[in-house]
């Protein structure tokens, strides 16, 4: 036997891929193998947007194995019985794959370890491939992971991280790997129009020119929301398309004010996962609760559905709603506002929330999306748990002149700033030439208050 099996999941990449150099030591052949896991899809994770990314990516994968004399292999069904068939057609003794953080995969790697031992195979989990330093590497003196940014920054910045590895030259894949059809991006029905574009080569070239260009300003122009100012490398990063360690590398290579904000960003990507890592159950339940008894009744439905809809009445919040839908991102800074205007101002669970977002963002990410959402609604690691963000001090400071809103809310596209962030203050005449536009779902300081209230802040 000197067959090896590569188990892709969130690391479709060739660059920099531990599991695959292991798999290939000793001239070994490989089977790069992609399962369509339906449990993935039954748990509705496999939602449009982040399917037809994944089409892209699974299509570019397989073209990067076969410049290099392989193929790529997908299979559909359950995880492990795939990996297992696979194995034993292909006379595989190992499975190599990355380590990961949610219950779901603790659960897959679990059972596969398991599977594969009883067919007389050895599975291979490698760290550091979908994080830059892996959970539990850094840790406080008195608990399992950080439940604070700045000091786990402060460790992880001293890790040592392993040198980047290159992509492979060849890959001999054996010809009893059997494949079934690779995903068409073209027919998956409800993709966002605007959604970027998936795969490792899309990947490379958007960090090469983001280390050419974007990075030198970031620090100073990461919250202005008209600029479109940051990396948009999210859902490369989702997906394993570039690797976190060879980001880090080049980014501190490339150094300065920018690229040191950005690494940090990097870091708080590892933060959220090495939370979720040690606490599985803060996917659905409060890191730290609040005992809310959130808003549910027939007036926050409503609320919720002006609020996905683009339509609360306060324009940075629509227009951030309506970015979403349209490209299946949205910008941080817009994130956090729309999410601090769902949770806070209009008291309505952060799940309620999140399973939006998850269900539009191509980045849509359990560890970032749901301790981030934790993080704004005060139940997750912030350590201000009770500020509230005011969608129009926010407008004014981070779309000044109100391009951001212009841009996706075309109702209000004559208004300049600042009345563009407030156009309730219209009047006559002039308010009336804006009535397509929805008056404001709630009073912020009643929002506020109430949020006060119902959580016992003086
Ligand atoms: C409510 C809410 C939900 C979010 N949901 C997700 C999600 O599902 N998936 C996701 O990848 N990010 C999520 N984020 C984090 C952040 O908004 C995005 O990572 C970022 O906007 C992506 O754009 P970018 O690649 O241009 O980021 P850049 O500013 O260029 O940052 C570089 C990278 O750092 C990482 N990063 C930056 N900020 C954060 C952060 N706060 N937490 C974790 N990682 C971060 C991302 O991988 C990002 O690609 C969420 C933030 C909030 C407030």
């Amino acid at each position: 036997m000197n067959v090896s099996v590569v188990l892709f999941t969130s690391d479709l990449r060739l660059h920099d891929h531990p599991p695959l150099r292991a798999a290939l030591d000793g001239s070994r052949q490989v089977v790069p193998l992609f399962v369509r896991d339906r449990a993935v899809a039954a748990a509705g994770f496999a939602v449009p947007n982040r399917l037809a990314f994944l089409a892209d990516c699974l299509r570019d994968l397989d073209a990067g194995l076969r410049a290099r004399g392989g193929r790529l292999v997908v299979r559909s069904g359950d995880v492990v019985d795939e990996v297992c068939r696979v194995a034993a057609e292909t006379d595989a003794d190992e499975v190599h794959m990355a380590a990961d953080v949610s219950a779901y995969a603790h659960r897959r790697e679990a059972r596969l370890r398991r599977a594969l031992e009883a067919q007389g195979c050895r599975l291979h989990v490698h760290d550091a491939v979908t994080t830059a330093v892996p959970p539990g590497a850094v840790t406080p003196a008195s608990s399992d992971h950080f439940a604070v940014f700045t000091p786990y920054f402060r460790q992880w910045s001293r890790q040592w991280l392993r040198d980047a590895l290159g992509a492979p030259r060849t890959v001999r894949v054996p010809d009893a790997a059997r494949s079934g059809e690779l995903p068409v991006r073209a027919e998956i029905s409800e993709v966002s129009p605007g959604l970027a574009s998936g795969g490792e080569s899309e990947g490379r070239k958007r960090l090469a020119a983001w280390l050419r260009g974007g990075i030198t300003a970031y620090q100073d122009r990461h919250d202005d929301l008209a600029a479109d100012a940051t990396s948009r490398l999210s859902p490369h990063l989702h997906f394993g398309t570039l690797s976190p360690v060879e980001l880090v590398h080049r980014a501190r290579g490339a150094g300065g004010p920018g690229a040191d904000a950005f690494v940090r960003q990097l870091a708080w990507r590892d933060f959220h996962r090495q939370v979720l890592a040690a606490r599985p159950d803060a996917a659905t339940a409060d890191y730290r609760t609040r005992h809310d008894r959130w808003r549910s009744e027939r007036a926050a439905r409503a609320d919720v559905e002006a609020w996905r809809e683009g339509r609360t009445g306060y324009p940075v919040v629509d227009a951030a709603m309506r970015q979403l839908r349209h490209e299946g991102w949205m910008h941080n800074r817009a994130r956090l506002l729309t999410a601090s205007f769902l949770a806070k101002t209009l008291y309505v669970d952060w799940r309620v929330g999140a399973r939006h977002f998850l269900a539009l963002l191509v980045d849509g990410d359990l560890a970032s999306n749901q301790m981030n959402w934790q993080w704004v609604a005060g139940t997750g690691t912030d350590t201000r748990p009770g500020r509230v963000l005011n969608p129009v001090g926010q407008a004014k400071r981070h779309d000044p002149d109100g391009a951001y809103v212009r841009r996706w809310v075309p109702e209000l596209a004559g208004l300049d700033a600042p009345v563009v962030h407030e156009p309730w203050k219209l009047r006559g005449p002039e308010r009336a030439a804006y009535d397509a536009y929805p008056d404001p779902i709630v009073d912020l300081s009643e929002g506020l208050a109430r949020f006060k209230r119902a959580r016992g802040y003086g």
